[in-house]
């Protein structure tokens, strides 16, 4: 995949900067979890960058993006590369613009920490916690590796979901600062409604280069493992206890057997056979109400509690954080590279018996049942993340449109493009924002559908191919 952009130019340009052009760095460089996904691996397989830059402030970036504009060299934005439809990939090769160094946490006040887009989430909450006993509102599975510029830009809610909702609910991020890409490329600050101008637009319209984020408060969360007899009783636990207004949770993760007895290697001989497990993180001061809560729910045996264990008997046991979210699929996909999953909306207020009916329409083993209650325009539901068996694309597509004739939407995580991973439209807000601050459509080519091809129809069925691709159409 080599491509005719002036590299030597851009070197030349861009003297003084950290660049990297060893072809096996720039390889890794250009991939993240996109393996994922059967049909992204056989897709995206080839794709790679030509230079990687990394740059180490606003003005470097400012001037990275100078330079590819006037040589017309296509820009992908990198944080840690833990995005898992390949939106970090360079599809039209060009430079991969590594924002691990610009990691520095500026300021943190009462309820607010500003940092830059490279910092881990999980640095940014040792250091607001050490600073003044608060964390960040909710993080992905992956907060130990993750960028918080990558999950602005690609992620959508994780861990704390189930108090604060989506990242994209008003009030979740206070502001970014974003670098334009233009022949003068403008340095903005964005607040309120315009942030839904680059919010998980995947860097395809302005690289963040600076975030301000909401605080709560930090607590020492207790990992719990409570036992079920079956699913559908683990499912109802969950819900009953997002329900509890005044038992402080941070994960609430409903999960069938045989998931934990074969996939959760290091906690396997905690779950009997048959038994279907809720992950919970718990607020330490909340053990008593939640006790009382397990014995007035009944049929609720409690598995393991981090909190009763010493925690030298913890050393290498995972996290409820790395049981949950996309590591449930992660730990599945270790032991059985035939797994797969899916991205489910089970719509409020029938969430329970949706989530009954779906996994009754399949077999236990192909579709296995994985839920993440999360608090949704105020009312307590959940998504689901079910772990599938892959058979092949077609058997994939029809267990997807079960699923959607069944009244349950589908986030498509097999898809690199916005709108066929999300709603399957036009976001008209990310696209005049494209047009305004990427005008010769340079950032992350192949991401935007709208951008790309406007005439495309979502609703006629077929997938979106990037022309670069086209070789290795599957
Ligand atoms: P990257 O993968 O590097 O980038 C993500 C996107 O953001 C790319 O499109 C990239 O181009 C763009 N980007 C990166 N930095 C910038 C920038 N500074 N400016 C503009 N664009 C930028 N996601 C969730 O939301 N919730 C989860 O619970 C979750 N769990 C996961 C578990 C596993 C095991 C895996 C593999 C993935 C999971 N993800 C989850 C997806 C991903 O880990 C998160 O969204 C993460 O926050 C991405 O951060 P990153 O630094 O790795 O971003």
């Amino acid at each position: 995949m080599s491509r005719p952009y002036d590299i030597v130019g851009l070197k030349a340009a861009l003297e003084g900067l950290r660049l990297e052009d060893n072809p096996a760095l720039v390889k890794q460089k250009s991939r993240d979890f996109f393996w994922y996904s059967p049909i992204l691996k056989s897709q995206l397989d080839a794709v790679v960058g030509d230079l990687v830059v990394t740059p180490r402030n606003t003005a470097e970036v400012v001037r990275i993006v100078e330079a590819c504009h006037r040589l017309g060299i296509p820009v992908t934005p990198r944080g840690s590369g833990t995005g898992n439809y390949g939106q970090a990939m360079p599809l039209s090769g060009g430079v991969v613009l590594n924002m691990a160094e610009m990691r520095d946490i500026t300021q943190i006040g009462p309820g607010r920490v500003v940092c830059g887009p490279g910092a881990i989430m999980a640095e940014i909450d040792a250091a607001t916690r050490a600073h003044s006993g608060q964390e960040l509102r909710m993080h992905p599975s992956t907060y130990a590796t993750a960028s918080i510029g990558g999950f602005l830009a690609g992620g959508s809610g994780g861990v704390g979901s189930i108090n604060w909702g989506g990242l994209r609910d008003l009030g979740n991020v206070l502001s970014v600062e974003v670098v334009t890409m233009e022949a003068s490329p403008r340095v903005l600050r964005l607040t309120g409604a315009d942030l839904a101008k680059v919010m998980h637009a995947y860097g395809t319209n302005g690289i963040i280069t600076e975030v301000e984020m909401p605080l709560t408060a930090a607590y020492d969360w207790v990992d719990i493992i409570v036992g079920f007899r079956d699913f559908a009783a683990a499912a109802r636990f969950g819900n009953a206890l997002g329900e509890q207004d005044g038992i402080l949770t941070k994960l609430i993760t409903p999960i069938a057997a045989p998931v934990p007895q074969r996939y959760f290697l290091r906690h396997r001989a905690l779950v009997p056979d048959g038994a279907s497990v809720v992950l919970v993180m718990l607020a330490p001061h909340a053990r008593d109400a939640f006790a009382l809560f397990c014995k007035r729910f009944g049929g609720a045996e409690i598995l393991f509690d981090a909190g009763a264990v010493p925690t030298v008997d913890r050393a290498g046991l995972p996290s409820n954080v790395e049981l949950s979210w996309n590591h449930t699929t992660l730990r599945a996909l270790r032991v059985d590279p035939a797994i797969t999953y899916l991205q489910v909306l089970y719509p409020f207020p029938d969430q329970l018996a949706l989530v009954d009916a779906i996994h009754k329409r399949f077999p236990d083993d192909e579709v296995m049942g994985h839920l993440e209650f999360v608090r949704f325009d105020g009312r307590i539901t959940c998504f689901g993340l079910p772990l599938i068996r892959f058979t092949d694309a077609a058997r994939l597509n029809a267990i997807i449109r079960i699923h959607e004739d069944m009244g349950a939407p589908i986030f498509n995580p097999h898809r690199y493009t916005l709108e066929e991973g999300g709603m399957k439209q036009t976001d008209d807000v990310q696209l005049a924002f494209k047009r305004e601050a990427d005008p010769q459509g340079l950032l992350n080519p192949g991401k935007m559908v709208a951008w790309d091809n406007p005439d495309f129809d979502f609703a006629s069925g077929k997938t979106y191919l990037y022309p670069s691709l086209e070789p290795s159409r599957a």
